[in-house]
């Protein structure tokens, strides 16, 4: 049904990079086979799913949507990945994305523009907009995406999905291609809060391999799912629901207030200090981190080399100027003036101080309420083409999303309405660090 769906709608959507579908439909009649003779093992036995394109597959491109990785076929596989085929899932193929994960359109593809579904003239949203687009137009029954400041939330709201950014480090990143190694962190979108459980149960818990990964055991995040909102607190923040709150996204998050108050839940008003900060802490940390990050692709370790060159300086040049687009210049400029000598203690060591600040304002918050209720984003999908013209712009769609990398506290983007043209609207569920299983149980009671 998946490969009837691809073989309908992606030539309208340009969700996926690349496609496994051949490879896919072998596996599943040997799986059919295997099924009938002994039964289903695992749940995600046998179902169909996409990787965005940053998580390694051995044998198969993982080119992060740049044309510097355009040739890359890793030799290994992403930890998440190995848990997947561990479980006998079905890769279909890998996602469409914005270039090394930064961007928030998935504009920012060196290869092709996804569209959103529910409206071809307008973004799904990204960095991870093709993951969000596969599940949403059922190319796939779930996808993973990584989410470095709302990667994985913002497409998802954009696109009427569920989209979960776990707790940092609760999920391996072993094989995923780094953009801001102490914000980035990889997670499920699917149809249903339910579906999300379930995926974040089979790719979380402790890997050795990854050194910033908690040494918290594997559990099944189903468990407490049903067990309802009566008596939980939820906190309602003003900083969220700012001036440039879109009328309709304002009215949804209200009437989710109300649906959680008629459920029994205690609504209680909190607020945050510093978090007008957020957005600019994060532009410079993640910017900074990318930029050494980056510094690895010189043409002689990965991927293309360019062709003429003069000395060793100028092909380093001319492969870094040929294949990264104009938004990773920009971020690798970016972060190389705010990590230099002179300009660190003026604003990477203030971002980094800014950032402790936050992580004290979320601990106060979550001191008087359980969960955090947010809208995802201020505004629905905006139209292809909107913003490219103005970064800055681009970058406020983050608002809502950023602070919560920067505390690396865990949060659930799931659909909540539509606006007056018919345009999904998401809302955020945040809890303190390892508080999955609330936030997946604050999510199910809504839904
Ligand atoms: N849109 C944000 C950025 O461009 C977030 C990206 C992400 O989460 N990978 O950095």
């Amino acid at each position: 049904a998946a490969v009837d769906r691809i073989d309908a709608v992606e030539d309208k959507v340009d969700g996926y990079l690349c496609l496994t579908t051949e490879t896919a439909m072998k596996e599943a009649e040997e799986l059919d086979g295997l099924i009938a003779k002994e039964g289903r093992k695992d749940v995600l036995e046998g179902i169909p799913y996409a990787l965005k394109d940053n998580m390694c597959t051995d044998g198969i491109q993982t080119t992060c949507a740049s044309k510097i990785l355009g040739d890359f076929v890793p030799p290994y596989n992403s930890e998440v990945y190995d848990r997947l085929l561990a479980q006998k899932g079905i890769l279909l193929g890998k996602a469409n994305m914005d270039e090394f994960a930064m961007g928030s359109s998935t504009e920012n593809s060196a290869f092709k523009v996804t569209k959103n579904p529910w409206d071809l003239t307008r973004v799904p949203g990204g960095s991870s907009g093709g993951s969000a687009v596969v599940v949403a137009s059922d190319m796939a029954y779930y996808s993973l995406g990584s989410d470095t400041g709302g990667s994985i939330r913002q497409p998802a709201a954009f696109c009427g999905v569920v989209g979960m950014k776990p707790t940092y480090g609760l999920v391996s990143r072993y094989g995923l291609v780094a953009f801001a190694s102490s914000l980035d962190q990889i997670g499920p979108f699917t149809k249903d809060v339910e579906d999300c459980a379930i995926v974040l149960s089979a790719i979380a818990g402790h890997d050795p391999k990854d050194s910033t990964s908690l040494k918290v055991d594997k559990k099944d995040y189903t468990q407490n799912l049903k067990e309802g909102a009566k008596g939980m607190k939820i906190g309602v923040a003003q900083a969220f629901m700012g001036e440039g709150l879109q009328p309709e996204v304002r009215a949804a998050i209200d009437s989710a207030i109300d649906t959680y108050r008629a459920m029994g839940a205690e609504i209680v008003d909190v607020s945050f200090e510093y978090l007008d900060y957020a957005l600019s802490a994060y532009y410079l940390i993640s910017s900074a981190e990318a930029s050494s990050n980056l510094a690895r692709y010189d043409g002689i370790r990965y991927g293309v080399r360019a062709e003429e060159y003069a000395d060793l300086v100028d092909m380093y040049r001319k492969t870094r100027t040929q294949g990264f687009g104009d938004e990773v210049k920009r971020r690798i400029m970016l972060g190389t003036y705010a990590l230099s000598s002179g300009y660190y203690d003026a604003y990477y060591k203030k971002a980094m101080q800014v950032r402790t600040l936050i992580m004290d304002d979320f601990k106060n918050v979550f001191d008087s309420c359980d969960v955090l209720l947010t809208p995802t984003t201020a505004k629905t999908a905006f139209g292809i083409g909107e913003k490219t013209g103005n970064p800055l712009e681009m970058y406020l769609t983050d608002i809502y999303t950023v602070p919560v990398n920067i505390a690396g506290i865990p949060g659930i983007s799931i659909p909540c309405g539509f606006d007056n043209d018919g345009m999904p609207i998401g809302m955020q569920l945040l809890g303190p660090v390892l508080s999955e299983e609330k936030i997946l149980q604050a999510a199910y009671a809504f839904e």
